[in-house]
């Protein structure tokens, strides 16, 4: 054996790997996984390390559907609903009243210094608000200065009289998704980029428009960290020829926190661009960085009621917005799968699920099996449409947080008590065998891979109450579906998601273990440090 073997003993090794699932010594070579197994290492390989004594290992957790924009959205001001923790752990505190919002915004205005500056802020919801503010609220902020608030499911913003003026958006020039008042008067609301797109021209768009910066990259590695995260995707990023050079960059500096795998989108380029994208980014990937897949958004996001639904809203909202045009869709996944490129396919409401299971369905028909496509969010599915997917030989990569964070609303206001209690069912999917991760869509929700688990295994609402008892996952599944799951999701398995001889070394270092903790504290369990490639990390 060669000398820079390490061995670690732990309370408890969770494996993932049926082979040996549990285990309390893990002996590490450079970067790699060498053997897993008890106190009989020692005598290979001398006294172990007490590092983890008394501590839980498990697979360092993969978050399967983040944005990097994490990293982003703290340039701006945070104006959510709910208490949120930045990237250096310090909490913003939450504006729970259209009152507490206003007067959050009345505070930033007065410290922008040029009258004409717009103000942007992030993290609003107006599902939280029974008097939602709207463009008029806003206007008592500043009636001259464009206001512009991001939904924090980012496929909304709300903004004020004077950005609806320099975008020109009225009554009698607007295009779908620039929602109205009883008066037929553009609100201020806009959903989806065709609609969004005049204000961002207008005044700017610090947010959406840009490639994260090498400071952005930081501040998600650092984020991720705290997390107990050891990769995360990244999905939806252009790569253009910058973004893909800081990307490069800055995961490929010592000390990187996290590996990042990256999406491509496809909003700017045709099919034929899309391909030779790829081939072009493809070689740009190393330890802390894979390329090769591609992300397609169909629709909105379901409590901004722009999810493309079977049935109207339960507030009377007939039907959301596609993101792209469903000939896109389509187009896009006939191509890309005939090409052999992994797929993420956005699909919130069970309408957008319906066209992209054809789709796949005329795809997989025409030219075989794909690569491990993955239906992401897939919150609305229904059982028959889960199984026409696993048929199809998909993925299934749920929105596990939207029962903590929508589910009240959801019941009340978007869905329906029925279809609520059966948004992103996981024990649906698992019972037909189908592979399920779960994930947080950061920023949409904070990163979290324990919170997330905590939400499939209790499905807690925020009010409190549970939603739809019978989607319950056991903690072993949720501890799956946030490592093994997610790098299978990724093409990433062979490298990460198990602790098995040959693997990377990364583990997450736990204070107690999931799978034996009261379910209602699996949020509570504190996070160690992460081992990156057999590199220590300790928490912060
Ligand atoms: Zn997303």
């Amino acid at each position: 054996m060669t000398d820079d073997v390490r061995l670690y003993r732990a309370a408890k090794i969770l494996t993932l790997d049926p082979r040996r699932p549990a285990a309390t010594h893990v002996a590490v070579a450079g970067d790699r996984i060498l053997a897993v197994g008890d106190d009989e290492l020692e005598r290979e390989h001398g006294p172990a390390s007490g590092l983890f004594d008394g501590l839980v290992v498990v697979p360092g957790f993969v978050e399967g559907h983040a944005h990097a924009t994490e990293g982003m959205v703290w340039r701006l001001p945070y104006v959510g609903f709910h208490d949120r923790a930045q990237p250096d752990g310090e909490v913003v505190a939450g504006c729970r009243s259209t009152a507490a919002l206003l007067d959050r915004l009345r505070q930033l205005e007065r410290g922008l210094e040029d009258g004409d500056q717009p103000l942007f802020a992030w993290g609003y919801d107006s599902i939280y608000f029974s008097d939602k503010p709207m463009r008029r609220d806003l206007d008592r902020v500043s009636a001259r200065r464009p206001i512009v608030l991001y939904h924090s499911n980012l496929h909304l913003i709300t903004v004020n009289s004077a950005a609806l003026a320099q975008a020109g958006i009225t009554r009698d020039n607007r295009v779908e998704g620039v929602y109205v008042d009883a008066d037929d008067e553009p609100n201020g609301e806009l959903a989806e980029v065709a609609a969004m797109f005049p204000v961002f021209r207008a005044v700017g768009d610090p947010l959406l428009a840009n490639p994260c910066d090498a400071d952005d990259l930081r501040r998600f590695g650092r984020a991720c960290h705290r997390a107990g995260i050891t990769t995360v995707a990244d999905l939806y990023n252009y790569l253009d020829d910058e973004g893909l050079r800081v990307m490069a960059e800055t995961t490929a500096e010592a000390g990187y926190p996290v590996r990042i795998a990256a999406a491509l989108a496809t909003t700017p380029y045709s099919v034929a661009q899309l391909r030779d994208r790829l081939g072009q980014v493809s070689d740009r990937g190393h330890a802390r960085l894979h390329l090769g897949a591609v992300k397609i958004i169909s629709d909105g996001s379901i409590q901004g009621f722009s999810a493309r639904v079977r049935q109207p809203y339960v507030n009377g909202i007939e039907n959301g917005v596609w993101y792209e045009a469903p000939p896109r869709i389509r187009d896009l996944i006939h191509a890309l799968h005939e090409a052999g490129v992994r797929l993420h396919v956005h699909v919130n409401g069970d309408e957008a699920a319906e066209l992209v299971l054809q789709a796949f369905a005329e795809a997989v028909a025409a030219s075989g099996p794909g690569p491990g496509h993955v239906l992401q969010h897939a919150q609305m599915m229904d059982r028959e449409q889960l199984a026409r997917a696993r048929d199809l030989g998909l993925m299934v990569n749920f929105f596990a947080n939207h029962t903590w964070y929508w589910g009240d609303q959801h019941r009340d206001a978007t869905v329906g008590a029925e279809i609520a209690a059966r948004m992103n069912p996981a024990r649906t999917a698992l019972d037909l065998g189908l592979d399920v991760a779960i994930h947080c869509d950061a920023p949409v929700t904070p990163l979290g891979p324990l919170f997330t688990m905590w939400c499939a295994v209790n499905r807690l609402t925020a009010s409190g109450q549970v939603l739809g008892a019978g989607e319950r996952i056991t903690a072993a599944e949720a501890l799956r579906a946030v490592t093994l799951a997610p790098a299978i999701s990724l093409g990433l398995d062979a490298r990460v998601g198990s602790i098995s001889p040959g693997k990377l070394a990364d583990f997450t270092i736990l204070e107690q273990d999931p799978l034996a903790t009261e379910p209602l504290r699996i949020r509570d369990i504190a996070i160690r440090g992460t081992l990156l490639g057999g590199v220590w990390q300790p928490a912060a």
